[in-house]
């Protein structure tokens, strides 16, 4: 991120009180903090974080690689191997990135609005920016940027031009929120929202609280709802008379006093009585959180002194704050990143990057619109376009708009220019993109939904939406349930069950997982073909498939002597040593492996061979997930250790072992060994602790037609359903080839409209079914999920009396995968 104001090292190594190894005059101005979205060399200090898996000290060599030359480290670093390097020396990294950013937060004077709460933060941020950034030039925390991270990077980007900075604070443990204070200081607050989230680390939601407003404590004024008691009570008590309390409440006399709250359509009139005047206010929403967040606001726009009128049409015009970049198929093999509503620059540094992680050889493409409200001046902002551009290797550039258009000369890559969205509309034929990851990123006004419509494959209205942001959490819950050493191979067998293969993949070895597994050699190929270069097992290798698998880098899982002596006889025609492999035992699921008996063969065929090297032995646990088996579990877990330990004397190099699957993970955690194996829990179900994980897939699809059928006539096939009265019914395009099994026919079967559950009817078609809408306000085009985030699997798992396993992995693949992160 970048800051206008330029460091020279020497002062920075002063300010985080480091020692310099280096050229004292060094000028920085960008910092960075993960080698993965670095953007701009030239300038920048990287922080060598440490976490609990990675470590930034290990990404140097690669950073110097791609030029950086000033770093900030926990261990000196021997300079002769780095020549023109310079280093500054601290005790811990991270407190000195938050030192620099506090100490860069004392050069300015403007306002600076803190917001914080366990919901909504986010979208209030936004908002205040939608309604100011016609009055103010503003800074704020790009994205969700709120962590002992997030944070500093946000405010290293504050600058004297700016006039308003709005950042966003968030804690998950206890004594967190004073740094992110010390960094803010802020002078006016905002409090969101208390709610239930995050609270594993906090005793009950008051000692969360009593947390979450020491953010405020230097505040001028701060914002917040009085209508939950703890909040009202603890606020009041924390703040002293230097802070002015802005309250507001739908029940008792506040600052702002809501009186009356209605809805017409999807617009919602508010009506308040403020320093003894009514205002009101419409807003394009009507959802009760979108209420509650632009209260605050609007109480915020009232102290801040923007007029009436300004505050009424900044409300009418707010936009919903969609969070999610959307990944979409293109024609002709294209791959579409739609990101129409954040337009600053800041943000683009982080969807070019989402490009670049999944990019997988495709040509790099951006359509892009004028940049608005930046505050900088043509030449220079597109100049720093065009700089991203040629660092990302962006290849080639449609720039949409007078700005961008006037500033052609700039870029240097394959680049065309059109002065709005129609005219590229009515010019373009889509044809002209093939094997192209485009990143399509305009400001609102653009409209740019119009151009991911036109190059989108023609979808089938059935989709299964996947939250890579969810999969991303339930990676690192798992992750944290794991000793700092433990190795993690995730499961990605059965197209990463149902959601997807080199999506998936991409986005674990992004996240640095160290094995990947599936189920046949193809699947491996195919991810390989895409680019994937994390380690991959292949647990049912067939006999044809293992020259593919030497060709493909792939590692067998080896169950028997027989495939042993196959594989080897490939091994020899290759010409390869050493080549790895991963032995699989069988200790009780009576499925495949080599059982005891036969392990002295089996040590006696592999010792001295050259041909061979065991990465591995590995076991598979047959009732994890049920206390009712524990005992077997361990006798299990006991045998493993047993026969690993007769295979592991026998070898002198180290041979990891594994035997934990998801619920093993989390119900075995001292049976680790060296690896661990997760598979459904990634994919969001848990058999003992669900309320930890994230829904990952959501199955759709929209109401195709709604017709009233009378009384004693009967529905679909077979003439099965039935009717005992005149009903509503309404027709969805999914059935059982898109994995709706016909045993949810006849009332057994539910999908979710407009939250109201609603009985299949009759038998499930082929490509179709019919639900009973009789109860339901809804029209056609409306979006029906079949399970989801307010529907869950586990429940669809329950009617169709099998596993969400089997519900998951049936997901036909001509159902559409749409991927999003938050
Ligand atoms: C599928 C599979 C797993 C993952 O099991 P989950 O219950 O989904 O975690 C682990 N190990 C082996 C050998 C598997 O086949």
């Amino acid at each position: 991120m970048n800051s206008s104001q330029t460091y020279q090292l020497n002062q920075i190594a002063q300010i985080i009180g480091g020692t310099l190894v280096g050229k004292a005059d060094f000028e920085i101005d960008r910092l960075s903090i993960d080698s993965r979205t670095l953007v701009l060399a030239s300038n920048t200090l990287f922080f060598a974080l440490e976490g609990d898996r990675h470590n930034g000290h290990d990404y140097i060599q690669d950073l110097y690689e791609k030029g950086v030359r000033a770093f900030v480290v926990r261990k000196p670093i021997e300079k002769d191997l780095f020549e023109d390097c310079n280093f500054i020396s601290v005790k811990d990294t991270l407190k000195a990135l938050q030192v620099l950013s506090s100490h860069h937060r004392k050069h300015f004077s403007y306002p600076v609005v803190a917001i914080t709460g366990s919901n909504g933060k986010t979208i209030v941020k936004e908002w205040l920016y939608q309604v100011l950034n016609p009055y103010f030039r503003i800074v704020r925390s790009p994205k969700s940027y709120n962590s002992q991270v997030g944070v500093p990077i946000s405010v290293w980007q504050m600058e004297k031009e700016d006039e308003l900075a709005i950042f966003e604070a968030g804690i998950s443990q206890s004594s967190e929120m004073g740094n992110l204070e010390e960094i803010i200081q802020p002078t006016g607050g905002i409090f969101t929202h208390l709610g239930t989230a995050h609270q594993e680390n906090f005793e009950d939601s008051r000692s969360l609280l009593l947390e979450k407003i020491k953010l405020f404590k230097s505040c001028d004024w701060l914002v917040y709802c009085s209508d939950n008691a703890i909040v009202d009570q603890e606020i009041a008590a924390y703040c002293d008379e230097k802070t002015e309390l802005l309250s507001w409440s739908k029940t008792k006399d506040a600052s702002l006093q809501i009186f009356s709250v209605g809805h017409v359509d999807r617009y919602t009139c508010i009506k308040a009585l403020y320093k003894g005047k009514e205002k009101t206010i419409r807003l394009p929403f009507s959802d009760v959180a979108s209420i509650e967040n632009a209260i605050h606001c609007w109480l915020t726009f009232l102290h801040l002194g923007l007029s009436d009128d300004n505050i009424r049409k900044g409300f009418l015009d707010l936009q919903p704050v969609a969070m999610r970049m959307e990944l979409k198929e293109g024609q002709n093999n294209c791959l579409l990143i739609n990101d129409f509503y954040n337009s600053d620059l800041s943000s683009l540094i982080i969807t070019l990057d989402m490009q670049n992680q999944y990019a997988q050889g495709r040509k790099k493409t951006l359509i892009l619109s004028d940049i608005l409200q930046t505050g900088l001046d043509k030449e220079n902002l597109y100049a720093q376009v065009a700089e991203l551009i040629e660092l990302n290797k962006v290849e080639k550039l449609v720039g949409i708009g007078d700005h961008i258009s006037s500033q052609s000369d700039l870029f240097k890559c394959e680049s065309i220019f059109y002065p709005n969205t129609e005219t590229f509309l009515k010019t373009i034929d889509t044809k002209v993109f093939k094997n192209e990851i485009i990143l399509i990123r305009g400001a609102r006004n653009f409209r740019f939904e119009r151009i991911s419509s036109a190059l989108q494959n023609k979808a089938h209205r059935t989709i299964l939406e996947v939250n890579l942001t969810a999969m991303v959490h339930n990676l690192n819950y798992f992750r944290s349930l794991l000793d700092t050493k433990t190795k993690l191979m995730v499961m990605v067998k059965a197209f990463s069950y149902g959601s997807g293969s080199s999506e998936i993949a991409n986005l674990l070895q992004y996240h640095r997982v160290d094995y990947l597994a599936v189920a046949i050699a193809d699947e491996g190929v195919e991810l390989r073909t895409e680019g994937i270069r994390t380690p991959i097992v292949v647990m049912n290798p067939e006999l044809h498939s293992f020259e593919t698998m030497l060709d493909y880098n792939l590692e067998p899982e080896i169950y028997s002597l027989s495939v042993l002596k196959n594989f080897e006889s490939v091994i020899k025609k290759s010409g390869l040593k050493n080549y790895p492999i991963h032995l699989k035992l069988d200790t009780g699921m009576y499925r495949m492996g080599f059982v005891g008996s036969e392990l002295d063969e089996l040590i006696g065929y592999l010792k001295d061979n050259p041909h061979f090297y065991i990465r591995s032995v590995f076991s598979h646990l047959a009732g994890s997930d049920e206390e009712i088996h524990d005992d077997y579990t361990q006798s299990q877990i006991n045998k493993f250790e047993v026969w690993t330990d007769k295979i592991r004397a026998e070898f002198p190099y180290q041979i990891d072992r594994h035997i934990l699957n998801t619920s093993g993970i989390e119900r075995f955690p001292k049976a680790q060994f060296e690896m661990v194996r997760l598979g459904i829990g990634l994919y969001g179900v848990s058999a003992t602790n669900q309320n930890k994980l994230m829904n990952v897939s959501s199955l759709k699809t929209t109401i195709s037609q709604i017709k009233w059928v009378d009384k004693d006539q009967t529905v679909g096939y077979s003439r099965k359903g039935k009717l005992n009265k005149k009903s509503r019914i309404g027709i969805i395009p999914i059935g059982y080839a898109d994995g709706f099994n016909r045993k949810l026919s006849n009332g057994v079967g539910h999908v979710l409209v407009n939250g109201k559950t609603a009985p299949v009817v009759g038998n499930i078609c082929m490509d179709m079914c019919m639900i009973d809408l009789t109860d339901i306000d809804a029209k056609e085009g409306d979006a029906v999920t079949i399970f989801g985030d307010d529907y869950s699997l586990n429940k669809m798992a329950e009617q169709l009396d099998t596993i969400p396993y089997e519900i998951l992995t049936t997901v036909s693949r001509r159902v559409k995968r749409i991927y999003f992160q938050e």
